[in-house]
């Protein structure tokens, strides 16, 4: 059977798992703030299988964008075709963003640019997922300080709160989101409501923002000066905490929602704590070595090079006596005083990296410290070219 619904329970997948033959089944009551931490099943020990296209089991995918769909603005080949194969196919497609300073309309407007064609309500950003949970708990009219770009102020309007700039305001929430223009005086309107008693909420906590210069500090960096001047802990919507998720769901009233990204820390690990099945894509962030390596809540259900992944079968991982089968590729952990791990076989490169993440999932992490861990598995990986 294959694995959870979405984003609303915890069943994760396990070794052995059989074809995702079950039908599409009602979705569980999503919470869109109490966090899951899987905690109730056993790890994953190997990618699931799936004896027909994803885009026919699941009814919903759950886009990433950077690194899944483009990468820093420059379309990633092949994506716009495989997303309008799966779309014929009847998958809805919903583009979930931690990105919460652009509007739904020009992250619409940029990717029907790219040929993938998209409205403002299928783009689901952490502004929405924030100014969600802030109506959930706030009075229609409230007054909610807002400390972001225009993305946010707009979707905590289209929530019917009232943004505001200041602490006289009497504002009964803080939401922060990252804006290249946040400005000294601003933040300390902020940190002034917040030690009045607002309750402080964050669209994402991403630590950096991809850049083609390199890395540069995100909201979650920004939110450190906040959370220094203050000592209180914001809640965030983004991604890996359940709320973005949950509004996905939501928007396009998925039944069986797959998750699809490029982070193990913010696409899998949100999908594997809201108990939905998800696909990596290797266009974006995460290299074969941080699958090989990756702890139980970052393994994805499925992994894919890109989106054709989406139309496309996946073959069952066959386990016996500790060697681990794909397509033409046996993998099993190594003995001692021998690598990490032994593969041998040939055939598709995906084929021989399924098998080596069952071969490591099961084996457990290799000795060492952080960096020969990697070298391990670059080793593991030179063997299947
Ligand atoms: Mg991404």
């Amino acid at each position: 059977m294959s694995g959870g619904n979405g984003l609303g329970g915890a069943d994760h997948g396990s070794a052995g798992r059989g074809p995702c033959t079950a039908p599409r089944t009602a979705p569980r009551t999503a919470s869109r703030t109490a966090p899951r931490t899987g905690s109730r099943t056993a790890p994953r020990t190997a990618p699931q299988s799936c004896a027909g296209p994803l885009s026919d089991h699941y009814d919903a995918a759950l886009l990433d964008l950077d690194g899944v769909v483009y990468l820093g603005g420059t379309p990633i080949p092949g994506a716009a075709p495989a997303l309008a194969a799966a779309s014929a196919r009847g998958m809805k497609l919903a583009y979930v963003t931690n990105n919460a300073s652009r509007t739904p309309h020009a992250i619409a407007a940029q990717l029907s640019a790219m040929g993938v064609p998209a409205t403002a309500t299928d783009i689901v950003t952490s502004a929405q997922a924030a100014a969600h949970l802030l109506a959930d708990r706030l009075g229609a009219g409230s007054a909610v300080l807002v400390v972001g770009a225009a993305g946010l102020r707009l979707a905590v309007r289209e929530r019917g709160l009232r943004p505001v700039t200041s602490a006289a305001a009497g504002p009964l929430a803080v939401v922060q989101g990252y804006s290249p223009h946040i400005d000294y005086g601003l933040l300390a309107e902020a940190a002034l409501a917040i030690n009045a008693g607002a309750w402080y909420v964050l669209s994402n906590a991403d630590p950096t923002l991809p850049t083609p210069r390199g890395p540069q500090p995100g909201n979650g960096s920004l939110a450190q000066v906040l959370i220094h001047a203050t000592g209180r802990q914001p809640v965030v919507a983004g991604k890996p905490e359940p709320p973005l998720h949950a509004e996905s769901v939501e928007r396009v009233g998925a039944k069986r929602p797959l998750v699809v990204g490029d982070r193990l820390d913010t696409d899998i690990e949100g999908a594997f704590r809201g108990g939905a099945d998800s696909l990596l894509v290797l266009t974006g962030v995460t290299r074969p070595a941080d699958l090989l390596l990756a702890p139980a809540e970052h393994r994805p259900s499925y992994v894919a090079t890109d989106l054709a992944g989406l139309n496309a079968s996946h073959p069952q991982v066959t386990a016996a006596d500790g060697r681990f089968g794909c397509g033409g590729w046996t993998a099993a952990a190594g003995g001692p005083g021998e690598a990490w791990l032994a593969v041998s076989g040939s055939g598709a490169w995906i084929d021989g990296l399924r098998a080596l993440c069952s071969a490591a999932w099961s084996a457990g992490l290799p000795p060492g410290s952080p960096e020969e861990q990697r070298r391990a598995a670059g080793l593991a990986l030179a063997a299947i070219g």
